[in-house]
C-alpha cells in the first residue's frame, strides 16, 4: 500500500488540477526527446537510455540506425560489434543482450513488429513498463500508463503526488490521481520539468511554474549560481 499522503482527497484533486494547468503553461510542446523514426528505433533507443542521457543516446542512434534498419539486421550482428557500438551509453552488454533478444522476440512472435498493448511490450527482454509506455504514447498516442522514469519519480515525490519507493507503485499512484486523457503529454512535460528546472541537485525554484503548489524541503528559493541561471535561459529557450 502507498504511503499516505498528507493531503485531503480533495486537496489534491485541486493540487493536481493547478499542476496540469502549470505544466501545460510552461511546456506546450513537450515531446520524447530521443531521435526515431519508427517504432523499432523508438523501441532500442529506450533500451539504450536505461541509466543515460538521452544526448548520449541520440549521438550513438545517429549512426546505429544508419546500419540497422531491421529486427534481422541486429540479429546479423556479431554481439560483441553490437556492444562497442553502443558502449558510450553504459551497461553495454547487458543492453546489447536485450536489443537481440528483443529482436529474437519481435522475429519469432510478433511478425517482425513491434506490438502495441503493453501486454505483448512487457514479454520483450529489456522492456518493462516505462519503455513499453513510451512505445506505446509516443508511436501508438495510446495512453496506458505514465512514463516514471528518474525524472517523473523525483518530481512526483517533490509536488507530493506520490511517496511510493519503486517506479511502478509511482506509476500507480500518478495513474490514481491524473486524468487519463493528458498522460501521455503529462509524462513529457515532467520529464522536461525534471531535467529542465526540477533538477536532482539544485532545482531552480525561482523559475519553476508549480512553486506555489509545492511544499518539498528541497524547495531552494535562493537566488542560483549564475551557471545555473545560464543553464536555465538556454533550456527554456529550446
Ligand atoms: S518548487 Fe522546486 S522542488 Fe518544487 S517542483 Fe518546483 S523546482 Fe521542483
Amino acid at each position: 500500500m502507498s504511503p499516505k499522503s498528507r493531503f485531503s482527497s480533495q486537496e489534491q484533486a485541486r493540487r493536481v488540477k493547478q499542476i496540469l494547468k502549470g505544466l501545460d503553461k510552461a511546456y506546450p510542446d513537450a515531446r520524447c526527446a530521443l531521435q526515431h523514426r519508427n517504432a523499432l528505433e523508438l523501441l532500442i533507443a529506450t533500451i539504450l537510455s536505461a541509466q543515460c542521457t538521452d544526448e548520449r543516446v541520440n549521438l550513438v542512434t545517429r549512426e546505429l540506425f544508419q546500419k540497422y534498419r531491421t529486427p534481422e539486421d541486429y540479429l546479423k550482428a556479431p554481439r560483441n560489434v553490437l556492444e562497442e557500438e553502443i558502449r558510450s551509453t553504459g551497461f553495454y552488454r547487458n543492453k546489447a543482450k536485450n536489443i537481440q533478444g528483443a529482436c529474437q522476440m519481435l522475429v519469432e512472435k510478433f511478425g517482425g513488429r513491434v506490438p502495441d498493448t503493453m501486454e505483448e511490450l512487457i514479454q520483450l527482454p529489456g522492456v518493462a513498463r516505462k519503455t513499453a509506455n513510451v512505445v506505446l504514447g509516443v508511436i501508438f498516442g495510446k495512453a496506458e500508463g505514465i512514463v516514471v522514469d528518474t525524472h517523473v519519480f523525483r518530481v512526483a515525490h517533490r509536488l507530493d503526488l506520490s511517496h511510493s519507493d519503486t517506479p511502478e507503485k509511482v506509476e500507480s499512484d500518478l495513474m490514481g490521481l491524473i486524468p487519463r486523457t493528458p498522460w501521455i503529454s503529462f509524462s513529457h512535460q515532467v520529464i522536461q520539468h525534471g531535467r529542465q528546472v526540477c533538477k536532482a541537485r539544485r532545482p531552480l525554484c525561482h523559475t519553476c511554474v508549480l512553486e506555489k503548489v509545492c511544499q518539498s524541503s528541497d524547495k531552494v528559493l535562493a537566488f542560483p549560481h549564475p551557471r545555473d541561471q545560464k543553464l536555465s535561459e538556454r533550456g527554456s529557450r529550446q
